[in-house]
């Protein structure tokens, strides 16, 4: 494995450790990107990496966002991210999640897990059975906690009402046309709370079943997955996969505006600029997919505290990620830089770099 300093993504992590417990075959990487702000929280993705380099890059990348995120939520955390590298066949053990969870006490607070990629609830259940450092637990009714789709969903919604405001100076999403990629957990969430508005919905996902009873649920139409980018549109709403945002995918947008929840949309940061010189408005993906880890890291500071954790709390929280998308889209109307950029050196004074 070459040195992580070397990395194109090594960005001075405060702390990177690797862990391997012979007994029952676990490796992982654990990555501190900052705790300026509060203890370093981020989910933990479990996946076969054929290169272990690959699994430092992604511990490296995915903990700075997470800094990013948090730090733009407005929460007193830092950001912190683990891999756990599987064989081929994706094995996972409980012994392996039993020596994960003490890796994870072995920080004594500095780092706090969630579910990510690769993990389930019951997961995050047998890692906090040997560390108090786990948030998106199951949640009673009316607490914080629990499945943070619908919460990102949620901040997505708001978001997407924030940029029709801004850049189309409507101010009802009525008759609005979003195209939504990706119909899972959060796309569907996004797209029943706009559909409640009367938006027009144009729905996809690789999965065309999932997309067509989407589609005939909320009265929106459904198009393949090839096609759902070059949509004519207002919005379009990826809630997918990462790196759509290439020169191939952005010359075919046809929309006034990028919003959705998927994660590290843009494949490369020039293009944000591109989206920029097109004159398509862009909500920075780490900014309006926030809802999730609102909910959860409330879930987790309300536990550790003692104190009760009002659902309502949460919504009201997430209810402000629109004043910050408006910050960075004025700015960036003020200084025409493009919006990525404003972020990201928001982000890295709000962590104090
Ligand atoms: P999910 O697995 O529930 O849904 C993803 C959907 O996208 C699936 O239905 C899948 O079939 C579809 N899909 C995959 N490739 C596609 C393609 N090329 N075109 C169209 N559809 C495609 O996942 P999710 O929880 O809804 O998350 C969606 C995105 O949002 C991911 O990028 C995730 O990292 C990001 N995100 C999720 C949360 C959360 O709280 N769940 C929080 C922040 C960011």
């Amino acid at each position: 494995m070459p040195a992580f300093w070397s990395e194109p993504d090594w960005d001075e992590h405060e702390r990177v450790e690797v862990v391997h417990d012979r007994a029952s075959g676990l490796t992982a990487i654990i990555a501190l990107h900052s705790t300026h702000l509060g203890p370093a929280a981020g989910g933990t993705r479990f996946w076969h990496y054929d290169d272990p380099a690959k699994a430092m890059r992604d511990a490296l990348r995915l903990s700075r966002g997470m800094s990013y995120k948090n730090a733009m939520a407005g929460l007193p955390i830092g950001g912190g991210k683990a891999v756990v590298l599987l064989d081929k066949t994706g094995r996972k053990t409980q012994a392996m999640l039993h020596a994960f969870g003490d890796a994870v006490e072995a920080f004594d607070g500095r780092y706090v897990t969630a579910e990510d990629v690769g993990a389930t609830e019951d997961d995050m259940v047998t890692i906090h059975s040997r560390t108090q450092h786990v948030c998106g637990l199951p949640a009673d009714e009316g607490d914080a906690g629990g499945d943070p789709g619908p919460f990102t969903a949620m901040g997505i919604y708001h978001g997407i009402k924030a940029a029709i405001a801004h850049k189309l100076g409507k101010e009802t999403t009525k008759g609005v046309h979003v195209a939504v990629q990706g119909c899972g957990s959060v796309g569907s969430g996004v797209a029943r709370l706009l559909a409640k508005d009367g938006a027009q919905l144009t729905l996809s996902d690789i999965d065309e079943k999932r997309a067509a009873a989407v589609a005939e649920e909320l009265g929106g139409k459904a198009v393949s997955a090839e096609q759902v980018m070059g949509v004519e549109c207002d919005v379009f709403s990826p809630n997918a996969l990462g790196a759509i945002l290439d020169d191939e995918g952005i010359a075919r947008l046809d929309c006034a505006i990028v919003a959705g929840g998927a994660n590290n949309q843009l494949a490369r940061p020039e293009h944000g600029q591109q989206l920029h010189d097109r004159g398509i408005m862009y909500a920075p993906d780490y900014v309006i997919n926030a809802g999730g880890i609102i909910n959860v890291s409330y879930e987790y500071l309300c536990r550790r505290e003692g104190t009760s954790c009002d659902i309502n709390e949460v919504r009201k929280r997430i209810a402000q990620i629109p004043a910050r998308l408006e910050e960075i889209w004025r700015e960036s109307d003020a200084s025409g830089r493009p919006s990525n950029e404003v972020a990201d050196a928001m982000a890295q004074k709000l962590i104090g770099r």
